[in-house]
Order: C-alpha cells, then structure tokens, then sequence
C-alpha cells in the first residue's frame, strides 16, 4: 500500500487536498484538533468537499494527535500561528525520513516548523487555489489555482509528486520556492492591509494609488537588501495588475477582520517590517501601516499577532 498522507488540519486547503487525495484512491488521515472536534468530525460522517455546486462526502479516517501510527508524509494545513504548535504535538510520531508540506501562507511560520523537527524534510508550497468553509467539514471550492512547491535546502523533487497527478492538484516543483514565498508576501503587503484600513473591496486600491506606490518603493529596497531580487522585479506593476485583476474581490486579510477571525498579520506585513529592523533598513511607510493595522485590529478586539 502507498504511504499515508496524514493531513493535520481539517480546514479550507486541508480539505481541499485530503478530498481530492482520496477521491483518486491515495491513504489519507485527518488529524484533528482533540477528542471533541474527533467526535464532531466522526458525527458528521466525513469531510464535505462542493465544487462546482456539487456536495460529495469523504469518511476519511480521523484522528488526533495522540494516536499512535507513524508519520511518513505529512500536509500542515493549519493557519501560520498555529503550525508550529500543532506540528510539535506531532514531532514523536514522525518516521525517519518523513517530510513535511507546509501549505501556510507568509513566511515565518516554515522556520519555525522546521525548527521543531530537524530529523524531518521540510517542503514549502506557495497556493492561489481558493477554499472556504461553508461550515464545520465542509468546503467550497472558490477558486482554481495553482500550488508551488520546493525545499530550498534540496533541489530534488519527490517521488509523491505523482499523487498529486492522480489527484489533479495542479502543481510545480520550484526551485526558487523563498522568491516565491517573498513575491507573494510583498504582494500582500502592499494590498491586504490597506483594503482593511480604506475599508474596500482590491479595486478600491485604485484611489490610493500614491499609498500603494510608497509601499512597494519600500517593499523594493526590502527584497533586494534580503537576497531576493527576483521577487523585487516589477513589483509595482505586478501589483498594479493584482488590484485592477482582483478588482471585485475582498483579500483574505480583509474577510478574517470581517468575519472578526484573527489575521496572520505577524507572518505578512509583521515578518517583513521584522527583517527589516534586522537589516537595519528604514521603512517608514512599512512601519507606519504596521502601527496602523495594530491599533485597528486593537480597536476591534483581534488579537494583533
Ligand atoms: P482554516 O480554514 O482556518 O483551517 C485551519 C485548520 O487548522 C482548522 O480546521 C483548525 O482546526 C486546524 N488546526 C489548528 N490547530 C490545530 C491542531 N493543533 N491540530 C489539528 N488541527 C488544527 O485555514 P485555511 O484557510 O485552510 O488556511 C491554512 C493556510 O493556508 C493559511 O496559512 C492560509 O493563509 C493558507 N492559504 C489558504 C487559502 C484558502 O483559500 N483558504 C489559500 C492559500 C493559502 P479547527 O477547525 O478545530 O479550528
């Protein structure tokens, strides 16, 4: 039998590629939170997936962490401040040799991980595929996309990649997965903050144009004194072309302080004003929009790391 995908986190992307993974008859695991959500989980019979206005069930398997069978390949879809914690609680389980995906969006949260299980093959992924709850173990699949994947450290790509093949996850192997990684946190940062504090929809980002422009001067100078300067390329075009793009969309960050979830803010325009301090680069806009998103997020009672 192939080797289990274990996939900790029954949210939007881990039911988004569980289901997927089992609909092409490849082991899948779930691991969830602790014995209450095992039990809802179990109650409702499995993991919904709806796409293209189409429910389908999965009864995968769940478990918690504390179950016993050993870990060889493990997808993290847990959200940024959350998955270094949860992978943890996971690290005695681990197989030698096993790897590990890393599905969070931002950048941080993959050293942290890797940090807690250096036995471990640590991969990263970078996703324009859209998923949302519709409720608990059901998701919608909003958006077809693409996913990234590669480990810095390791130019070879895995043999597993075929699973996704026959799960038609639509994907590449990266070899510059950190300039991808550093591309789309740029993009983020010079978008998602300003649509919560201008209260707008990415085409609302049309009347700040100025605003916009500063962020990615500063986000430049950032990339490039970090190593990155692929990811810096054009970056105010691209930008440019991802609002007029998204013009009728609501970003991410937008609808976690609209639904009054917690952002992951510490892992996006956090991270980025965080390494600049370490570079001792001046980024006054940056820091400025950083204090701002705070105090708003104070304001509304959401936590601001
Ligand atoms: P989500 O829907 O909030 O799902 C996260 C899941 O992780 C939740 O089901 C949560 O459990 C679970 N979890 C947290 N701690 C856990 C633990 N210790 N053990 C087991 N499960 C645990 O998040 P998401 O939207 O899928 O996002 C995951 C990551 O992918 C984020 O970094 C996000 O930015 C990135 N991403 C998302 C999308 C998208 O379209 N959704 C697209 C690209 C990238 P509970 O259900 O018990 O709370």
């Amino acid at each position: 039998m192939s080797t289990p995908w274990h996939v900790l986190g029954a949210g939007s992307l881990g039911t988004l590629w569980a289901t997927r993974l089992a609909r092409a008859g490849k082991p899948v695991r779930l691991i969830v939170r602790d014995p209450q959500r095992l039990a809802a989980y179990q109650a409702a019979g499995g993991l919904t997936l709806v796409e293209h206005g189409q429910a389908q069930r999965f009864n995968i398997p769940g478990e918690t962490a504390e179950s016993g069978e050993p870990i060889s390949r493990l997808l993290v879809a847990c959200k940024a401040y959350d998955a270094e914690q949860a992978v943890a609680r996971l690290a005695p389980r681990l197989a030698p040799g096993a790897e590990l995906i890393l599905l969070q969006n931002g950048l941080g949260s993959q050293d942290a991980v890797a940090a807690q299980v250096p036995q471990a093959r640590c991969i990263c992924a970078s996703s324009t595929e859209g998923a949302f709850r519709e409720g608990d173990w059901r998701v919608v699949f909003a958006g077809h996309g693409y996913t990234w994947l590669g480990d810095s450290g390791h130019p070879v790509a895995p043999i597993w990649l075929d699973d996704l093949v026959d799960a038609g996850i639509p994907h590449e192997w990266s070899t510059d997965i950190l300039t991808r990684l550093w591309r789309k946190l740029a993009l983020n940062c010079a978008i998602n903050p300003l649509t919560v504090l201008h209260d707008c929809r990415n085409g609302g980002l049309q009347d700040h144009h100025c605003e916009v422009a500063t962020l990615c001067g500063e986000l430049t100078e950032l990339l490039e004194r970090c190593g990155q300067p692929a990811a810096a390329q054009d970056l105010a075009q691209e930008v440019e072309r991802v609002i007029h793009a998204t013009a009728a969309n609501y970003s991410s960050m937008y609808q976690d302080v609209a639904h009054q979830r917690r952002t992951e803010i510490s892992y996006l325009l956090g991270y980025a004003c965080k390494v600049a301090a370490r570079h001792q680069l001046n980024l006054p806009h940056l820091n400025q929009l950083q204090q701002r998103l705070i105090a708003h997020l104070h304001s509304l009672g959401l936590p601001s790391d």
